[in-house]
């Protein structure tokens, strides 16, 4: 039975993932910082769910994780999102230097943390899969950047886990709808203006990003490692 842990697997694009890999038959570890949220997903996901409360930016309690689990065969690095969502405008120096720590924290560093305290425990065979964002393309302040730097960092880890049989790649979506990352804050006009931005004309769904991850951690994609795969209804088209 493969282990899988998602970070941030309580709600939205991770919650999917974390069901669609219990569905497998997976044993499935959920992560987040709302201990009562966690345990209500994996209490509602079923049996092979497991709730480890934690804040993916705290080393020791990342550490902990990957003692408490043993081997990994799935890393899905999902926790993250904008966290200017949560603040006011920075009005000082400071605030701006806040600001930008609190998002490469929360999207680059969890990332960062648990891969290098899992990697060790991960046989051959075994995938890392991140969280991007299309915002990391189009350019969106710290957090854009932040997810620009995810993408840099999962070139380096694909060459450093190659060499022992593990993929790590990196999923980058355009706007996903049903997920708590735009709070209560996204107007009907801006969802509008979202969906008219794909060639799709539709809201992408955590589904949409759960199979991609799920395809990437299957036996049929073992040669594909150390690239950004954009699902994003061909908002930023690629060649
Ligand atoms: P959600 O806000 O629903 O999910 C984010 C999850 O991450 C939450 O469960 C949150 O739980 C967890 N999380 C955040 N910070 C931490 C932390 N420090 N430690 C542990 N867990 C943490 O939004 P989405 O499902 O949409 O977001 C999932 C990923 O997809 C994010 O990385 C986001 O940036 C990315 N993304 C989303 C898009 C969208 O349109 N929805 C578009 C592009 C990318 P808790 O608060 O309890 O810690």
């Amino acid at each position: 039975m493969r282990t899988v842990i998602v970070t941030g697997g309580g709600t939205g694009i991770g919650r999917e993932v974390a069901a669609q890999f219990a569905a497998d038959g997976c044993a499935v570890v959920i992560t987040g910082r709302r201990a009562d949220v966690l345990r209500q997903a994996a209490a509602e996901l079923g049996g092979a769910v497991r709730a480890i409360p934690l804040d993916g930016t705290d080393a020791d309690q990342v550490a902990g994780l990957a003692r408490e689990v043993g081997a990994v065969d799935v890393l899905v690095n999902n926790a993250g999102g904008n966290t200017n969502f949560d603040g006011a405008e920075p009005s000082s120096l400071a605030e701006v230097a806040e600001a930008w720590r609190r998002n490469l924290d929360s999207n680059l560093l969890t990332a960062v943390l648990m891969t290098t305290a899992l990697l060790p425990a991960m046989p051959a065979g075994s995938s890392v899969i991140t969280i991007g964002s299309i915002a990391a393309d189009k350019g969106a302040g710290s957090y854009g950047a932040a997810k620009a730097a995810v993408a840099s960092w999962n070139i380096d880890l694909a060459r450093q886990a190659g060499v022992r049989g593990i993929t790590a790649n990196v999923v980058s979506p355009g706007y996903i709808a049903d997920t708590e990352f735009f709070r209560d804050n996204l107007t009907d006009e801006r969802r509008a203006s979202l969906v008219e931005a794909t060639m799709t004309k539709r809201a992408g769904r955590p589904a949409d990003i759960a199979e991609t991850v799920r395809f990437l951690a299957s036996p049929g994609a073992r040669q594909l490692t150390g690239q950004t795969v954009a699902v994003n209804g061909g908002e930023w088209a690629s060649r």
